[in-house]
């Protein structure tokens, strides 16, 4: 197994990594970066309500590296016209965006009351923001598909061309038609990309038990900063990360891979701002590679080299000779709570194992356990939060015992 373990600074850009391989025949340093990022976002050509080009700006201003813009069942390519509603509030943005931008880029046609705005393509666009090891769009889709009115989302990141839904006869076999197209995609590529379940609890659409009967998935989000998502599920339905705990069980029980956990901005609002808006900059992932390409960033979040998070910043996470070791940036006035939390072999359930208080801990694995994960609770509050998640979190990926 590989460790990873992050200096002072985890903000902005790209921080210096200490990589040790701890593969039993061989010890060696390498330098990896952190970056940061948002997997799952809609502007303009689908459901959201701003131009692409001002929302990368958004994230790369904000300190992020990359964002798969992620609309629905369209990727930003050939011609669109975008109709601008004639609330005041959408119109000043427009005025915005041209002077950003300027007459020469912006192309519209107003008649009367009617105001239309051709929306950049990805291939006109990307280059204004794109920066190496700076900054990256990935090329993404949002595939939204549905069974018997249940809205079936799956993120397609790293796409090389966009997947049509699948149908199929009922959730599962829905989800497992529109995973089984990227996978074939994928192959057929030979371009590293992946998919992951989007919101399973939107419409309480996707059960713990469709997620448990898929094949072949590796990443679900356990975090998704849209407000109509359940992230904390209710009285009688499990929230994402009980969920996700049951999901590992069940796959490591029929021999599969862990699945992983992310957290994302879903965001569609950006003029409107509060608890009942799907705004930026409420989840995402910080993932550690070598260098920021959409290949290699994939390959890392197969790895598990990342966390989630809704605020807290790690400056180490490693797992070396059986130890999870997990650190965060330490803030003036903030204090951290730490859970390890695992499950024990022949048991179906996972129980918190070790809490520390404080922004430092680490936790050793015994043959006996199955898989540990920490979740790490800030005492500082979530800007801008959805539900009552109040707190600013973090979650590692599981580790199982070598
Ligand atoms: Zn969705
Ligand atoms: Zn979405």
């Amino acid at each position: 197994m590989k460790s990873f373990s992050i200096p002072l600074f985890l903000i902005c850009v790209s921080f210096l990594f200490i990589f040790s391989c701890t593969q039993k025949t061989s010890q060696e340093a390498s330098e990896k970066n952190w970056y940061k990022g948002n997997l799952h976002t809609h502007s303009y050509w689908s459901d959201g309500d701003e131009f692409p080009e001002v929302i990368m700006k958004w994230y790369k201003d904000k300190g992020y590296q990359f964002v798969a813009l992620s609309d629905h069942n369209v990727f930003q390519e050939g011609e669109k016209w975008k109709s601008i509603k004639a609330d005041s509030l959408y119109r000043n943005a427009f005025q915005a965006y041209l002077s950003e931008y300027g007459e020469e880029w912006v192309e519209y046609m107003q008649e009367e009351e009617e105001l239309k705005v051709k929306l950049k393509t990805y291939k006109e666009y990307a280059p204004l923001y794109n920066e190496k090891e700076k900054f990256l769009m990935i090329p993404a889709q949002e595939i939204t598909a549905g069974f018997e009115g249940k809205p079936l989302h799956l993120n397609l990141t790293n796409l090389e061309r966009l997947i049509v839904p699948m149908e199929g006869g009922s959730v599962v076999e829905v989800l497992q038609n529109n995973i089984n197209a990227v996978l074939e995609q994928r192959k057929a590529s030979g371009k590293p990309m992946m998919v992951h379940i989007n919101h399973p609890n939107f419409i309480w659409a996707i059960t713990l038990e469709d997620m448990i009967r898929l094949k072949g998935e590796r990443f679900f989000e356990v975090y998704n900063g849209h407000p109509a998502v359940h992230n904390l599920g209710d009285s009688t339905r499990m929230g994402y990360e009980a969920m996700w705990d049951f999901i590992n069980i069940a796959y490591l029980e029929k021999g599969q891979p862990l699945i992983f956990g992310l957290a994302t901005d879903d965001s569609h609002n950006y003029h409107k701002q509060g608890a009942k808006f799907s705004n930026s900059g409420r989840g995402w992932v910080v993932i550690q590679a070598d260098s920021l390409e959409a290949g290699t960033l994939v390959e890392a979040l197969e790895r598990g080299d990342f966390y989630a998070s809704t605020g807290v910043e790690l400056e180490k996470l490693s797992y070396e000779n059986n130890v999870l070791e997990v650190a965060t940036l330490p803030k003036d006035g903030v204090n951290y709570t730490l859970e390890f939390i695992g499950c024990k072999e022949g048991e179906k359930d996972t129980q918190v194992l070790k809490t520390v208080e404080g922004n430092a801990g680490s936790f050793e694995l015994s043959p006996d356990l199955l898989f540990v994960r920490c979740k790490i609770t800030s005492s500082e509050p979530q800007h801008n939060p959805v539900e009552n998640m109040k707190n600013q979190l973090a979650w590692t990926q599981p580790v199982r015992p070598e």
